[in-house]
Order: C-alpha cells, then structure tokens, then sequence
C-alpha cells in the first residue's frame, strides 16, 4: 500500500463534470489500496478572473490582498472535489493550506514553503480518508494567507509529497507528459518518456509552464519520484497502465535514456529589456543599478555589460513583462540621477528562447548550430546567456514561435 499524491491542473479542475472524473480517478486509485492525498489547482480561468477583480479596484493592489483574493480559488476547487469523492463513496476531507499548516515565508504572491505539518494529513490517511489540500497556497508566520507564484500548485504537491514521505507524487495536467517543446507550439513536438531532474530544472526555470520551478527543486532536494501524466484520459483505465504513461522525472542518467544531445527549447514569452545607457564604468555600478530593483522583489534574469568606451558603459538586463514599468519607473526616478546615467530606454516585447539538454556538456557546436538557425530565419539576436546545459538568447517576441519551430527542427528533436 503506496503513499500517493495527486495534483490537478486548472484545465483538469476546469468544470464540474472534469471534477466528477477527478474523483473516479482517484477513488480507481484508493480502490487499489493506496492512501491518497490530492492537490487541485483553481478552475481553469479562476485565478486571472479573480486578479482581474482585484485590478478593477487597484492599479497596485496590495499583495497581501490579492493573496487573500487568489486563494480562495482553490478553496472552492477542495470543497467541490470532497463533495465528488463523497458521491463515489469514499471518506473524504478538504483543507485550505493554513490549515494543514503549509507553512510559508512572507513573500506575498511568490511566497516560499519553509515547512509542512504532516501529522494531521498522516491521522486522516490512517483513518483510512483521503486528504484533499489546496495547490498554491500556505500561511505565513504571523497567520496571514500567502500564495506560491503562478503555477504554484504544483510545488504544493510535490512539497507536500516530500513531507509525507510519499512513495509518489503524480501531476496530472491536460497534456501527457513533458515535450521536447510546448506541444501547442509545435505540432511535431515529442513526448519524453523520461527527462532528468536536471534538464527539467532548466526547462522549468527558462519558461515551461508545464512545472513551476519551484517543483522541481523540491523534487530534488527530496528525491521525490515525480511523474507528468494527462487527466484528460479514461478516469477508469488500468492503473497499470496509467502508472507507466507520461514522463518520469528521473534522478540517474541511465541506460535507456534517450541519448538526445539536446533534449528540449523552452521560451518565455512575455519578457521585457531594459538598458541604462551611458553609466560610469566603476566598481559598485552593477549593485547600484539592480540593487533598488531587487529591493522592489523584481527578479531580474539575463544581464549584459558591455565593454566601456572613455570610461562609460551600458548596461542591459531583462524583467518579466509584468513588472517592466515598475522597473523603469524605480530606474528614472531613483537610480538614473544617481549614478550618472545619459538615459535609460528598453523594450517591453522580447521573448528568450532556450535550447536545453545535458549532452552540451559532451558536444560542440551546439551554440554555433543554434546561431546559424536563427541566422537563416532572419532573426535577429539581442542578448545572449549560457550555461554548462543551456544556451539562450533574446529575441523580438514577434519571431518567437519561428525560432522556437526552428531550433526544434535544426536540432531533430521531432524524430525519435
Ligand atoms: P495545469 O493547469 O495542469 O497546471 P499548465 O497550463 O500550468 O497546466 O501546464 C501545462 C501546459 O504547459 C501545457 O498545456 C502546455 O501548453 C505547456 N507546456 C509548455 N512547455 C511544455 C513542454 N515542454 N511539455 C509539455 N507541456 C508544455
Ligand atoms: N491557480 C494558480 C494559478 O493559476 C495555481 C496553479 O494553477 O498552479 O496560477
Ligand atoms: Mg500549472
């Protein structure tokens, strides 16, 4: 008898009827003799139409407010989903992260879970219940509601899986597992029977929605088997089947790993470039500039400083679109006077594109093959940044799905 944790996508959670089909699914798996704790998301569309209330009133909306907000979007999804399992006959109980308690640091909307309390999932799981939490959400040290970031859900899961010592923890989401890119892109994109802890950090961290980052660390850091797999098939089919479909994350390279040199692109659509042109090129610059923006919680990613030129330099680095004007705003009126900078421009429509995979670590000429595919399309390149298993480069958001079909065609990720 197997410890297991299910999470369910928005799409998956998306109506009532998809809700009735969760609930067969995971009854067909507490059938079997597993103890079962499952982890929704909100229904598809909640969580923006629940921000977008929020905007209506508040151009900036206190994010302690809007967590309070966003998180009753699972809360509805946990009641709904015990109230299904009930009608197939299972004991069943509902709970909203406080209290659990997931606890969180308090860094509203992207707060990070620092500790789980297992002992009451663990006492309804032996009185034989399944559990059922809200995805996204915990509270923080002084008892307000936090939430995780966009996509959050899915480190709920994988964190309360670590917690509880599960044997499993399974994502079911509305597309069958990890792909050599996002299948709505490509039409020829391959599903990956396995993707290492790695390559799938990468993936995650350089734009694949598919997991939240965060997911993956703790799948890591705790050796969490974790598995992707659809919610959209038969609830009923065999669950020996279903506990061999989607993709493994995998922790070993080992023999039958596909042996792909490259193993995914990812991309991040929505990014914005920032340039503070012009700014003495002396020891502290870099801190002076970033420093405010890091003290506004803006995650900044890629970052460029050129060569100087008469003691004078620019310096180029990225945001998530959503924060672009704020950053400029901090840059104009608290940094730009500071430090002596001739003027600051950006541009709110770039995206990055990543070719991904640990067999660059072994092979050349990937860059190469990567910059000679963007060539031959017209694209113009922007930024560049690398790592041992990634290369990425900036481009106009405009070309982003033709760099993105490119590169999978150049590296052969469609064939087998
Ligand atoms: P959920 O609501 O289940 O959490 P998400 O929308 O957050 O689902 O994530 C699933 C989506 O991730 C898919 O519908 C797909 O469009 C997208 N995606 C992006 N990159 C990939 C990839 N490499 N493999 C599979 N799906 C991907
Ligand atoms: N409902 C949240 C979101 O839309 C969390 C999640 O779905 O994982 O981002
Ligand atoms: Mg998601």
């Amino acid at each position: 008898m197997a410890l297991i944790v299910h999470k369910y996508g928005g799409t998956s959670m998306g109506s009532v009827e998809r809700i009735k089909n969760v609930a067969k699914r995971v009854a067909k798996w507490h059938k079997a003799g597993h103890r079962m704790v499952v982890v929704p998301s909100a229904m598809s569309g909640e969580t923006n139409r629940l921000l977008g209330l929020a905007k209506e009133i508040s151009a900036h909306p206190d994010p302690r407010e809007l967590d309070m907000i966003a998180a009753t979007g699972e809360q509805v999804s946990v009641g709904l989903l015990a109230l299904a399992l009930k009608a197939e006959g299972l004991d069943a109980v509902s709970y909203a992260g406080w209290q659990v308690a997931v606890k969180t640091d308090s860094a509203f909307t992207k707060a990070r879970i620092s500790e789980i309390d297992s002992e009451r999932v663990l006492k309804d799981l032996d009185e034989g219940k399944v559990v059922v939490i809200t995805g996204f959400q915990g509270v923080d040290p002084n008892g307000h509601i936090t939430t995780l970031g966009r996509g959050g859900s899915d480190t709920s899961a994988v964190a309360m899986a670590a917690a509880l010592g599960a044997d499993e923890c399974l994502i079911y989401t509305d597309v069958d597992g990890v792909y050599t890119t996002d299948p709505r892109v490509v039409d020829d994109a391959r599903r990956l029977d396995k993707i290492t802890f790695e390559e799938m950090l990468e993936m995650a961290s350089l734009g694949s929605k598919v997991l939240q980052i965060r997911s993956v660390e703790f799948a890591g850091k705790y050796q969490v088997k974790t598995r992707v797999l659809s919610s959209l098939t038969d609830p009923l089919c065999p669950l020996e089947q279903e506990m061999r479909s989607g993709t493994l994350i995998t922790f070993e390279e080992d023999d039958t790993m596909e042996k792909a040199v490259i193993s995914g692109i990812a991309f991040q659509r929505d990014e914005g470039k920032i340039t503070v042109r012009g700014v003495p090129d002396r020891p502290g610059i870099a801190y002076q500039i970033l420093g405010p923006i890091a003290d506004a919680n803006i995650d900044v990613d890629m970052i460029i400083q050129n060569q100087s030129v008469e003691g004078k330099t620019d310096f180029t680095f990225t945001v998530g679109r959503g924060e672009y004007q704020r950053a400029m705003e901090i840059l104009k009126t608290s940094v730009q006077a500071h430090v002596g900078a001739a003027e600051i421009v950006g541009d709110p429509k770039v995206s990055k594109v990543s070719v991904v995979g640990v067999g660059m670590r072994s092979h050349v000429g990937i860059a190469s093959t990567a910059f000679r595919t963007l060539a031959e399309e017209g694209i113009n390149i922007q930024m560049i940044s690398t790592s041992e298993i990634k290369i990425s480069v900036l481009i106009d958001e405009k070309y982003m799905e033709l760099a993105v079909r490119a590169l999978h065609k150049a590296f052969e990720l469609d064939q087998a």
